[in-house]
């Protein structure tokens, strides 16, 4: 028997695991006690890491497509026939015609962050895309609008504060997204036991909320609607103190301007939340000393998206929680992505650019999801031809599914790099799969600048990956190797680039960071992480504005021009407040044992009670004939789904949830676990053109549908 200390790295809670192995076979996986940011916290996915490890239909080795056979070949064959054909395209067709997706679990690799971004963003396309779209996108824009520099999302900061109002996130379920904060339970808890209060606000009774002081339903997509009220009753109620930052900001008076007509008796209206409730909110988070406003997915994904990050933001500094110890924070990580992401190229920027078919804007590089099908299926100049995928499945993942899966069949060439045939890589040529997360090493490098406090943890590999298998890394530099560097010297500049590593990048990045190496002084280094196998507490969260702040001007912009040029689409939709009470509106959910769709091939995460399942109010169920355990239809204008019924007072009435991830029943996949606990795919009839106008976001919160 053997004992690994590693951290998990399948979400971004990075909890410290103890992996004991045997010969070459994982025997546990449980919580390691001395590791100083999860303090032995584990959650079910995190024991799951030996089974996606040892799981048979993990691929092992490259695969061709031929029509619907699939053939294993050898690493260097796949390399250079991957590039032969990119090349092709890119010959004939230019640089745009080679699209490249990356999905989420991207962020949590070391590898795909650094060789990964090298390979992606050095084939100088504008055709790039990634899950941001479907997720914080409009948190990475407030953060560029509001602060200068897109990666600078403040957290709140979990352990000190006293108050904290979640609107549209279920920490409970996430462990904290764009919050990294293994065991969320037990924070909210230490919260309440100091004398603290939990709130949430959500279309349904999360797990969150369960145990929160206060729930307040809060109908889908209105949340801006209530935010600008909760600011317009700060500034009439003579609530606003910003207190040190009074001077590092601007557009007090512009905010103050563009909230005045949004009073609580009309946000009541929209939000189904009282004009008291909403005035209580105010006050109790103004004058609570050390508080933080925290907003999430269901504050993303929705046609005002952008306007809600925002000012999620700008309520936290009106109220003077922001850069304040119990508020709103930055963190100083170990590896600073700031400067990292400037390096790659990934430095921010909006609307410098349009998609081709639908002139969607362009944010930090990407162009959005929701234009992904339609700019591979248009015939013309910069039509995609080409696609390389990364640790992603967007045919679950994206709404318009079925028309993503249609596009995907007519592309010249596709090569995904992923351990799985599975839904979106059963249409790629070639699928490269990398080693498993257990033969790689591990370090947080980007979801650790959104840690609660400041952490910082390199693990090596539990196992050593076998001379047959390759990291996504070095998936990434043979390609990159192959499609950029020049014909002479290219063996010499790919073994150099393999001999460097993410370790190299990782060493140079630690000294260079903000606890790195200064004059006089020894700062951390890899060898110092090595050192500390469990990981290094850094301290709490301390304030860095106006310092880290990205504008020329070292100003905070309470109310950057897009968001005030955005309000009249806010006005016209509320132009005279409606409540619905006919039809019903969607929106999603998160389950502690899943993530997005890549958890469902493994018996232990998938057992038990259905859970891709149709949650509706019984009033709501009642006059549709529909009952517990019954089956019922879901259909869009995009087609329709069957799903279980369960009948609850969870959602509010007039809204509906389905969690997405599932539809694993296609054929042509190698999914056995899964296919056997199918479900349906929510995004087979999410319409991909419903969006945030404003950011292109797709709005997978609050589309209409009609429920039988
Ligand atoms: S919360 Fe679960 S999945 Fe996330 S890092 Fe911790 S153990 Fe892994």
């Amino acid at each position: 028997m053997a004992t690994h200390y590693s951290s998990c790295p399948l979400c971004e809670a990075s909890c410290g695991i103890v992996v004991e192995t045997e010969g070459d076979q994982v025997k546990s996986v449980r919580g390691d006690d001395a590791d100083p940011f999860s303090a032995g916290y584990i959650c079910p996915k995190g024991t799951a890491l030996g089974d996606l490890h040892h799981d048979p239909d993990r691929l092992r080795q490259p695969m061709r497509r031929d029509g619907e056979t699939w053939t294993p070949m050898g690493w260097d064959d796949a390399f250079d026939y991957v590039a032969a054909q990119l090349t092709a395209v890119r010959k004939l067709h230019g640089a745009d015609a080679i699209a490249v997706y990356q999905g989420n679990p991207a962020a949590h690799n070391l590898g795909l962050l650094t060789f990964g971004q090298l390979l992606l963003r050095s084939l100088g396309t504008r055709n790039a895309y990634s899950a941001t779209s479907n997720d914080q996108l409009p948190h990475m824009l407030a953060a560029l609008q509001v602060f200068g520099n897109q990666i600078l999302m403040p957290v709140p900061d979990l352990d000190r504060c006293d108050l904290l109002i979640c609107l549209g996130a279920n920490p409970l379920a996430s462990n904290g997204s764009i919050m990294t904060a293994p065991d969320m339970r037990a924070r909210l808890a230490q919260i309440q036991a100091r004398g603290g209060k939990v709130i949430v606000l959500d279309p349904r009774r999360t797990e969150t909320a369960d145990r929160a002081d206060q729930h307040l339903f809060i109908r889908p997509g209105t949340d801006a609607v209530l935010l600008l009220a909760i600011a317009h009753e700060l500034f009439a109620e003579g609530l606003v103190k910003l207190g040190r930052l009074a001077q590092h900001t601007r557009g007090e008076a512009d905010l103050r301007r563009a909230s005045a007509p949004w009073s609580p008796e009309h946000a009541a209206e929209v939000t189904g939340i009282s004009a008291d409730e909403i005035r209580g909110l105010a006050r109790t988070f103004a004058t609570t000393k050390r508080a933080a406003l925290y907003g999430r997915i269901g504050v993303c994904t929705q046609e005002f998206g952008g306007l809600a990050a925002w000012l999620v933001y700008a309520i936290n500094a009106l109220t003077g929680h922001l850069d304040e110890p119990g508020g709103l924070m930055f963190t100083t990580p170990a590896l600073d992505p700031v400067p990292v992401a400037k390096l790659l190229g990934y430095d921010g920027g909006f609307a410098r650019w349009h998609s081709r078919v639908s002139r969607r804007p362009e944010f930090g590089g990407e162009l959005p999801m929701s234009v992904f099908a339609e700019e591979i299926a248009t015939p013309g100049r910069g039509q995609i031809r080409a696609l390389i995928t990364c640790a992603g499945n967007p045919v679950l993942s994206s709404p318009g599914g079925p028309a993503l899966e249609t596009a995907l069949e007519g592309l010249e060439f596709m090569v995904s790099i992923d351990p799985y045939l599975n839904e979106t890589t059963r249409h790629a040529h070639v699928i490269l799969p990398p080693a498993s997360a257990l033969e790689r090493s591990h370090y947080d490098a980007a979801l650790n600048a959104f840690a609660v406090r400041n952490v910082a943890k390199y693990s090596p590999p539990v196992f050593e990956r076998g001379p047959d298998a390759r990291q996504d890394w070095e998936i990434c530099a043979a390609l990159f190797a192959r499609l950029r560097l020049p014909k002479l010297g290219r063996g010499l500049a790919e073994r150099l680039l393999i001999k460097f590593g993410p370790e190299g990048i990782l060493d140079v990045a630690l000294r260079a960071g903000p606890w790195g190496l200064r004059l006089g002084r020894k700062g951390l280094s890899l060898a110092k992480l090595e050192a500390a196998p469990h990981g290094l507490d850094l301290g709490p969260l301390t304030s860095r504005l106006p310092g880290r702040l990205g504008h020329r001007d070292r100003l905070v912009d309470l109310a950057p021009a897009i968001y005030l040029a955005d309000l009249p689409r806010l006005a016209r939709k509320w132009a005279q407040a409606s409540r619905p009470t006919t039809g019903l509106v969607m929106i999603g959910r998160r389950h502690l044992r899943s993530n997005n769709s890549w958890m469902h091939n493994t018996e232990r995460l998938v057992k038990g009670p259905v859970r891709c399942t149709l949650l509706i109010h019984p009033e709501d169920a009642a006059v549709r004939g529909l009952v517990d355990g019954g089956t019922a239809t879901v259909a869009t204008g995009r087609g329709k789904i069957s799903l279980p019924v369960e009948v609850s007072d969870e959602v509010m009435r007039g809204v509906v949830s389905v969690p997405h991830g599932w539809g694993h029943g296609r054929r042509g996949t190698r999914l056995r676990v899964a296919e056997a606990h199918a479900g349906e795919s929510v995004n087979d009839i999410l319409d991909p053109a419903f969006t945030d106008e404003l950011s292109g976001t797709s709005a997978l919160t609050g589309q209409s549908v009609e429920v039988s």
